[in-house]
């Protein structure tokens, strides 16, 4: 199997795990030491770059963070709305469904609307068993997706699977366009899954059934992408998917997937589950194989709850890949657990004032402030800890625990720059924040201004 290792600083997006390396540097003196990026990568499976609307899939890209509309698409207002709200809240990509005529047709005023309102993010087709018929019969649509995402389980059966897969392939090289195929566990293919069951079942040896299962996922996939690139498709133009809804049959699947050969990866469970459930699972799953190498785009598909926003998926992605050190969405916000030395909630308050602050800034410093992302600061609760982790973060306060002095002395690049006491503390506080920021990471942006 073969594997690259980091990749050009010009990609490093490691901030989470970059902290971190920071935080080993700083403890053991290395403050400012030069470039880091190589150590902060982890080693990536190397795979084909696909170009999907101009993002990179692949190939040593960052790890892409998609998601995917549930309005109607046909319902242009909403689904253009859902997809700016998507896009801003970090989504790289957005996929919409295309399930017949009046989602096909309204697919080209969704880009334009897009586009009016200066949201360039690339659009993927989400199209089931008659993809073929909507592409050839609406070319519009088939121009302004960016991908097209071809279930080879509902493309048809027998000599038609064949045609209608071929059919899209056709219209995919026609406008020069990438697919995902993306099998899943819930439309399996049920030919190959009985080809193999007979197939096991004339081994000396059987599987478990769960095993062919995996094999018939894998191979759905494999066998598809053979067949698109005897068609004439580059294997650049290809990105494979096997979702399941169970993590060890995630892992599974993946890693075969991924050993079988070099196609870029998306990576998601389907039907996560709801809430903290959905969550966990994703990330439990997500987690393993990023850390392995593997997977190039994610998607965490959870149910969202009655009136969540859609975006919590996007967010959710974000703080995997972070958590990771794979890429750098926002600052790290570093709070201790609170023990009995701090019996007031006071810290806790102002780690929370701080993390809201700094994700109501975060929209306009990313524009700003190029490079923001990668502050840390610690808001500890008393002075067994507080001072010393404090001084690692890029800004650092300790408040004071029970029985200390009503004073909070604040760190900035492990320096003691202040101390910190009476009631508007917090105010004080996020503007010391806010002129970090602006000192750190605005002369980086004026100077790249003047060079540029
Ligand atoms: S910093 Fe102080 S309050 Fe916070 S967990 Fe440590 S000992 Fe407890």
């Amino acid at each position: 199997m073969a594997w690259t290792m980091g990749h050009g600083c010009a990609w490093r997006e490691g901030r989470g795990h970059l902290g971190r390396l920071v935080l080993l540097k700083r403890r053991a003196g290395w403050r400012n030491s030069a470039c880091m990026h190589h150590q902060a990568r982890h080693n990536r499976k190397a795979t084909r770059a696909v170009n999907v609307g101009g993002v990179v899939i692949g190939g040593g890209a960052p790890v892409r963070v998609q998601s995917m509309t549930n309005t109607d698409t046909a319902d242009v207002d909403a689904t253009v709305e859902q997809v700016i709200a998507l896009a801003e809240a970090g989504s790289e990509l957005v996929r919409i469904t295309v399930d017949r005529a009046e989602a096909a047709a309204a697919v080209p005023h969704i880009r334009e609307r897009l586009l009016a309102r200066g949201c360039e993010v690339p659009l993927i087709g989400d199209f089931h068993y008659i993809g073929h018929i909507l592409l050839r019969d609406h070319p519009a649509c088939a121009e302004a997706l960016d991908k097209y995402r071809i279930n080879p389980g509902n493309v048809g059966f027998g000599h038609k699977q064949d045609r209608n897969f071929a059919a899209i392939i056709d219209i995919a090289l026609k406008h020069e366009k990438p697919v995902r195929i993306g099998a899943n566990w819930g439309s399996l293919d049920q030919a190959l899954l009985n080809e193999l069951m007979e197939e096991n079942g004339r081994r000396e040896e059987p599987k478990d059934a769960r095993e062919v299962m995996h094999e018939a996922l894998v191979q759905s996939c494999l066998r598809s992408a053979a067949r698109a690139e005897a068609l004439g498709m580059a294997r650049e133009h290809i990105i494979l998917s096997a979702k399941v809804s169970e993590v060890p049959d995630l892992i599974a699947v993946y890693r075969m997937l991924s050993a079988a050969g070099d196609y870029a990866l998306h990576l998601g469970l389907t039907e996560a589950g709801m809430g903290d459930a959905g969550v966990i699972a994703s990330t439990a799953g997500l987690a393993v194989l990023l850390q392995e190498g593997i997977g190039d785009t994610i998607r965490v598909s959870i149910t969202p709850e009655p009136g969540a926003p859609r975006t919590r998926e996007v967010m959710v992605a974000q703080q995997i890949l972070q958590a990771l050190g794979l890429r750098a969405f926002m600052p790290d916000v570093i709070a201790c657990p609170g023990c009995g030395r701090t019996t007031s909630t006071r810290f806790q308050e102002l780690a929370r004032t701080v993390s809201d602050f700094l994700a109501r800034k975060t929209p306009e410093w990313r524009r700003q402030y190029p490079g923001f992302e990668e502050l840390q600061v610690a808001v500890m609760g008393c002075i067994v800890n507080g001072p010393g982790e404090s001084k690692h973060a890029d800004v650092g306060i300790s408040l004071p625990g029970t029985g200390e002095q009503p004073a909070a002395p604040v760190f900035v690049d492990g320096k003691k720059v202040a101390t910190l006491r009476g009631e508007d503390l917090d105010a004080q506080f996020l503007q010391l924040l806010e002129d970090y920021v602006a000192r750190r990471w605005g002369a980086a942006a004026g100077n790249a201004g003047q060079q540029g």
